[in-house]
C-alpha cells in the first residue's frame, strides 16, 4: 500500500530512475570509490534528466513537485551501490540550492539556481570550519562591509562537492556582537581571487564524493552576493539543515534497507552446519528486528515528509527521524555484516561499503547528540541550538 506521500506518478518516476542509476552508475561504483571521486558527468546527466529539479518551478527549469519526488530521488540513488554519488547529489538539490529559490533574488536564481538545476554549475554548502562543527553559531568566517560589497575571510571544512564546486553557499558572521543576529549567508563563486580549496580530505566511508578545506583570504563579493538579509543568516541556515536532514535520512534508510533484502536473500543460501544460516532462530529474529525496525523509520520519514509538504515546519520530527534512521540504519548494517560473515567484511559484497557509509548519518549534518538537544529543547528542557 502506498504511503499518502506517493501517487502512482511517484512510482513512475521511482521506476526512471532506478533504471538510470542501476545501468548507468552503479557498473562504475567500486572504480569509483576506489578513485575517490566520481566523473561531473553524473550531474549534466542527472540535469539533463530534470532530476536536480524535482521540486523547483518549472520557471527556473525544475519539475514542479514535491517532497514525494525528492525522498524517491534520494532512495533510489542508494541503488549506486556508493553512498557517495547521492550524498553529492543530495548536497546539489536539496542542501545547497533550496536557499537560493527560497531567499534569493531573481537574479541569484537565474544565475545559481538554473544552471545547478541542468546541472552545469555544481554547488556546495559551507557551514562547519576546523574549530566549529555543532555549534554553528561558533564559526568564525567573516564577511566585512567595503565600500558596496564585503570581503570575506575564514576556513570552511568538510565540504561535500568542495573540490569541484564552481559555487559556494557560504555561512558567514557579519556582526560579531549580534549574537544569532550576526550571521549572514553569500554565494561566492569559486573562482574569485582569494578562494582556494585547501586540500582534499580522505575519510572512512562516502569515499566516491569529494570533501574539501576551503579558503578564504579576504574574497571581495559585492553586495548582489549576499543571499537573504543581512543578519537572518543562522535562522536560514537552520531551515537549510531540516532539508538536509530528512533528505540525508531518506538515503540512508533505502540503503540498510537494500543490504537487508540482500543479507536476507544470502541467508537463505547459505549453509552452516548442514542448514541455511536463515534458519538458526537467532538470526530469523534478527532479520524480524530489522524489518520492524525499517519500517518504523520509514513511516516516520514519510510522515514527517508529508506533514513539510502540508505547510508545517516540523523540527522536532525532523530531528527525530535523523537520530532514529541513524541508529537504526547503523544497527541493520552491523546485523548484516555480521550475517554476512567474513564475506560482508571482504569488498566483494558491497556490504563492506554499505555499512562505512552509513556511519555518516549519525555525524554529518548534525549528530546524534545535536539532535537530542534539539528534540529536548522542543519538550522545554532547554539545550543547544542547532
Ligand atoms: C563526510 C562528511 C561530509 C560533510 N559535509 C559537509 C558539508 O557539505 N558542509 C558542511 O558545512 N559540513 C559538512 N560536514 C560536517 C558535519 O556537518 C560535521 O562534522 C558535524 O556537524 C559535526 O561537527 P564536528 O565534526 O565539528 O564535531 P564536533 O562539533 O566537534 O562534535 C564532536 C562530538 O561532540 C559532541 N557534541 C558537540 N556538542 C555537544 C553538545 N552540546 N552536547 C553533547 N554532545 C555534543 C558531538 O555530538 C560529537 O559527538 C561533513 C562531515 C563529513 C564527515
Amino acid at each position: 500500500m502506498l504511503h499518502p506521500l506517493f501517487t502512482p506518478e511517484h512510482e513512475e518516476l521511482r521506476a526512471t530512475v532506478r533504471s538510470v542509476v542501476e545501468s548507468e552508475f552503479a557498473p562504475h561504483a567500486l572504480e569509483w570509490e576506489r578513485e575517490g571521486h566520481f566523473p561531473d558527468w553524473v550531474f549534466k546527466r542527472l540535469g539533463d534528466l530534470g532530476l536536480l529539479g524535482l521540486r523547483y518551478p518549472p520557471e527556473y527549469g525544475g519539475q514542479g513537485g514535491d517532497w514525494g519526488h525528492s525522498i524517491v530521488l534520494a532512495e533510489e540513488m542508494a541503488r549506486c551501490g556508493s553512498g557517495g554519488v547521492g550524498m553529492a547529489v543530495a548536497v546539489q538539490t536539496e542542501m545547497a540550492t533550496p536557499p537560493i529559490l527560497k531567499f534569493g533574488t531573481e537574479e541569484q536564481r537565474q544565475r545559481y539556481l538554473v544552471p545547478a538545476i541542468k546541472g552545469e554549475k555544481i554547488a556546495c554548502l559551507g557551514i562547519s570550519e576546523p574549530e566549529a562543527g555543532s555549534d554553528v553559531a561558533s564559526i568564525k568566517t567573516t564577511a566585512v562591509r567595503d565600500g558596496d560589497g564585503y570581503v570575506i575571510t575564514g576556513t570552511k571544512t568538510f565540504i561535500t562537492n568542495g573540490a569541484r564546486a564552481s559555487l559556494c553557499l557560504l555561512v558567514t558572521r557579519t556582526d560579531r556582537g549580534a549574537g544569532h543576529e550576526g550571521f549572514s549567508l553569500f554565494l561566492v563563486d569559486s573562482d574569485l581571487p582569494g578562494y582556494t580549496v585547501a586540500k582534499e580530505l580522505d575519510k572512512l566511508g562516502m569515499r566516491s564524493s569529494d570533501t574539501a578545506e576551503l579558503f578564504l583570504d579576504e574574497v571581495r563579493v559585492p553586495d548582489s552576493a549576499r543571499l537573504g538579509e543581512e543578519g537572518r543568516g543562522f535562522v536560514e541556515i537552520m531551515w537549510e539543515l531540516q532539508g538536509e536532514r530528512l533528505i540525508g535520512a531518506a538515503g540512508s534508510v533505502s540503503g540498510a534497507s537494500l543490504v537487508f533484502e540482500k543479507t536476507l536473500e544470502y541467508a537463505k543460501e547459505r549453509k552452516a552446519f548442514g542448514r541455511p544460516i536463515s534458519s538458526f532462530q537467532v538470526n530469523r529474529h534478527k532479520f524480524a528486528t530489522m524489518a520492524t525496525e525499517l519500517e518504523a523509520a520509514r513511516q516516520l520519514l514519510y510522515d514527517t515528509a508529508l506533514a513539510w509538504e502540508r505547510g508545517e515546519y516540523p523540527v522536532k520530527e525532523i530531528s527525530m527521524v535523523k537520530l532514529h534512521s541513524g541508529l537504526v540504519v547503523n544497527r541493520v548494517m552491523n546485523e548484516c555484516m555480521q550475517i554476512f560473515g567474513g564475506y560482508g567484511y571482504a569488498t566483494e559484497t558491497g556490504i563492506d561499503r554499505a555499512w562505512r557509509d552509513s556511519r555518516l548519518l549519525r555525524i554529518g549534518g548534525g549528530t546524534d547528540e545535536i539532535m537530542r538537544e534539539v528534540i529536548s529543547r522542543t519538550m522545554g528542557l532547554g539545550g543547544a541550538q542547532g
